[in-house]
């Protein structure tokens, strides 16, 4: 009888092909690479270039629009090693989801218009404006409006905060209010926002002004402020008023997503550990002989390899079109968590070396940090599940 193995399973590794291919790419793009763009806040050019051309990054655009029309497993498996490989995809990575909202809200002419120059590369859609500095994760609460001049032009006023990749995204996805909150009834609390795509080109400086905030990691991310600027009214995605709709149901990919790149940093952690626990000679023996060394490695290990369950459950059920919402925000909390403790048991492993800039373990260890508050933060998972999975009261 022949014996099965992991791959006849369905807990063997995804998508391989897709696996090596990109792993071959990350190659080019070594530990010097990322560390000078760091020191420089520098935006990865040839990286994105390189993801571009190769198609990753159009992965789950139709073919009719020139993508590759692959699921959301596709899409993880890609991130996942690029993260796994001590890359990182944040500044391109929107790029793979936000066309999301176009292709399951936007009319036959704005996909026909806007999907295959994503798909190609030719436009850049990776800006993604909801954040607002008063509202934060109350979205209901922004205060950014569009207003309706004529039948032609809506007119929008405010600002955003966190919308990453704006010096390098041609189009935004931006919610505004169109409907002014006090004239909205408590029925209709999720009402009342909707969504523009943005041409950047066209508005900056022209109504758009772009400032880049320094953060503790490269992430290009920035604040924008809108003063008059002038949105085409066919700029509107779908029907006015039901935006916030139509950005949630964007969010559950992204969460998948975002999960896959918290597995591939927990495991390039784990991997950078063990290497240097065999290697790294104290007292005449490797310092991962000892327990107090092997148990943060085997814990970490065992946390990412538990949320990477959750994480392929939650990409299944997306791609089955099962709601996916609470499965994958529990991914994202978990996969999130996972790599952060993964970080903090790598830089500890490390002992002084671990803060040493060429070990790139002190960059990838802020890089990992962010996940855990973006793109919705632990609590905000926590207060999800307790309300809409455990029927808990709502607590705020
Ligand atoms: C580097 C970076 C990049 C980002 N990129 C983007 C982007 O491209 N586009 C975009 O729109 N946004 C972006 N964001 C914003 C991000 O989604 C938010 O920072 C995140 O959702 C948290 O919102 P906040 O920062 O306003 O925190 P707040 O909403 O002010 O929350 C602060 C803290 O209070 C907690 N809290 C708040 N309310 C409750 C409650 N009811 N119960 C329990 N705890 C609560 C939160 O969990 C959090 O820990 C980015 C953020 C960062 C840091």
């Amino acid at each position: 009888m022949a014996t099965a193995t992991i791959a006849d399973t369905p807990y063997a590794p995804t998508h391989p092909e897709i696996r090596d291919a990109v792993r071959a790419l990350c190659l080019k793009f070594d530990g010097a690479y990322w560390r000078t763009l760091d020191r420089e806040r520098g935006y990865p050019t040839a990286f994105v270039k390189a993801l571009t051309e190769a198609g990753w990054l159009s992965i789950l655009i139709p073919e009719e629009y020139g993508g590759a029309g692959l699921g959301i497993s596709a899409a993880s498996a890609v991130l996942e090693e690029i993260h796994r490989a001590g890359c990182n995809a944040a500044a391109c990575h929107a790029q793979m989801y936000i066309m999301g909202t176009v292709l399951r809200h936007g009319s036959k002419e704005q996909k026909q218009r806007y999907l295959p120059k994503i798909a190609s590369g030719e436009m850049r859609l990776q800006a993604f404006g909801v954040t607002e500095p008063s509202s934060g994760t109350d979205t209901l609460s922004l205060r950014t409006t569009a207003v309706k001049k004529n039948n032609s032009t809506y007119i929008v006023n405010g600002q955003k905060v966190w919308t990453s990749r704006a010096e390098h995204s041609d189009l935004m996805l931006l919610l505004a209010r169109t409907t002014p909150k006090e004239q909205q009834g408590q029925a209709k609390r999720t009402e009342g926002l909707s969504v523009f795509l943005v041409d950047m080109r066209e508005t900056l400086n022209k109504g758009l002004t772009i400032r880049p905030i320094r953060t503790m990691m490269n992430h290009n991310s920035t604040e924008v402020f809108f003063d008059n600027m002038e949105v085409p009214a066919e700029n509107l995605i779908g029907v006015e008023g039901q935006g916030f709709r139509y950005i949630l149901s964007g969010m559950n990919a992204e969460r998948v997503l975002i999960a896959s790149e918290c597995i591939g940093d927990g495991r390039w952690f784990i991997e950078k550990a063990v290497n240097y626990a065999k290697e790294r000679k104290l007292f005449g023996r490797p310092i991962g002989q000892n327990q107090g060394v092997q148990y943060p490695i085997a814990r970490a290990y065992t946390q990412i390899e538990a949320a990477d369950l959750m994480v392929r459950k939650a990409a299944t059920l997306f791609e089955a079109g099962i709601n996916a919402g609470a499965d994958a925000n529990m991914a994202k909390m978990l996969a999130s968590e996972a790599a952060w403790a993964a970080a903090e048991m790598c830089v500890q492993t490390h002992g002084g070396f671990g803060f040493a800039e060429e070990y790139d373990i002190e960059r990838k260890f802020r890089e990992a940090r962010l996940y855990t508050v973006a793109p919705i933060s632990t609590n905000m998972v926590l207060n999800f599940v307790a309300e809409h999975v455990l029927g808990l009261p709502r607590s705020y």
